[in-house]
Order: C-alpha cells, then structure tokens, then sequence
C-alpha cells in the first residue's frame, strides 16, 4: 500500500510517468511548491545557460506572486499543476482531490494563460479520487527518478545526490518554494541549481521540459 500510494513507478492510484526516454541525453529538471520570492532568481540561472524546466505551481502561491508565474511561462519554462493548497490528498474525500486539482488548474490558467497537462501530486502521495480527477482535468502525472532533498539539505549534498544520479532521460525533482511559505529561504536550493546545470552541461546533457522530454517524436 505504501508503494502505491508514494511509489515512484506506481500508477495504482492515477496514471503517471517518471522517466522519459534512455536514449537521448537529456533531462527533465523540475521544480515544485513554487512560485516564490526566490524563483526568478533560478529563472536567471536557467536563463544564462539556455535551460528549459518545468514549474508545478500551487494556486495558492499563484495568487499570492502572479507576475513570477507569468514571467516563468514566458520565459518558455513548462507549467504543471502541483494543487491549489498543498494538502496530502492521503485519506481525503475524492471530492476534495478534486477540488484542489481543478482549482489549481483554474488559477494557473487565469493568470498565466496556460493550462496545464502534467500533475505532481503533493509529497508524492496519491490517492482515490485523483484518477478521476486527473482525467477530467486531462493531467497526467509526473513523479521522479531523483529527488533532491532540497529542503533539508545543504547545497553540496544536493548537486552531489543529483549529479550521481543523472542519466540519459531522467527526471529530477527541486522546489523554488516550501509548500505555501511566504518569503521561503530557497538558497540551499538556487545555490545547487548554480552549480549542478552548468556541470551537467559539461557533461553534454541538455535541460528539457517534461512535455518536450516525454514526446515521441524527438
Ligand atoms: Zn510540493
């Protein structure tokens, strides 16, 4: 139960993906819980070395900072739905699940003009009610082949946990936010971003959206 509920290659509860493609150097870089005061500073980072992510945004942090969502869609960063308030859906009413996906996907569109088609269930947990959701609202799910512990790590632990675990279609897991956090002290995290996307580079992989990294046509 407890792998189909946090399981990485688990689709017990909805249909969801957690790699893409072994044969071509890239890797999907994403970041959830987001966004916040300190996302466009990772937004420069991305920018300096020509890397595209892939942003799952809470509503409620939507609200609260508009302008940074916007400027991450226009900067050609992809734009996934991470629920509106960041609950563990864990034991909720299918009803609930729901609502906070479909809430999600309506502030996001609201203020970004992009609707998403990729979920990143909170903490990983899934649960009855999100398959149904989730087809409703067209979301796949996404989860990961790394994640960086980024919010409880220092900045060396997290390039060092990512760098040793980056292959050919992998999928890696970041937060530009703490859940609904205001002012959330990110620096671990931007500072790990600094360091890991140039090396990574120089190791010859290039950064892809999640929809861009999962197509079949590249
Ligand atoms: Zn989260």
């Amino acid at each position: 139960m407890a792998w189909a509920v946090r399981g990485c290659s688990s689709s017990v509860f909805a249909p969801s993906v957690f790699r893409g493609p072994r044969d071509r150097r890239a890797i999907a870089l994403t970041f959830d819980d987001g966004p916040s005061e300190a996302t466009p500073e990772i937004l420069d980072i991305l920018a300096r070395h020509n890397a595209a992510a892939t942003f799952f945004l809470c509503g409620a942090n939507v609200e609260r900072l508009p302008g940074i969502a916007r400027a991450a869609a226009a900067a050609g960063h992809e734009i996934g739905n991470h629920s509106y308030s960041h609950p563990y859906l864990f034991l909720r009413s299918p009803r609930a699940v729901g609502e906070e996906l479909c809430r999600a996907q309506e502030t996001i569109e609201k203020h970004t003009d992009v609707l998403p088609v990729w979920f990143r269930a909170p903490f990983g947990v899934r649960w009855f009610g999100l398959r149904a959701a989730q087809k409703r609202l067209q979301l796949t799910g996404v989860m990961w082949t790394a994640i960086g512990y980024d919010w409880k790590s220092r900045s060396e632990e997290v390039v060092a946990r990512m760098a040793s675990k980056a292959m050919n279609g992998a999928i890696f897991c970041l937060h530009d936010g703490r859940e609904l956090r205001v002012k959330p002290d990110v620096s671990q995290t931007v500072e790990a971003v600094r360091r890991l996307v140039p090396m990574l580079i120089d190791q010859g992989y290039r950064f892809e959206t999640v929809s861009r990294l999962l197509c079949p046509k590249n």
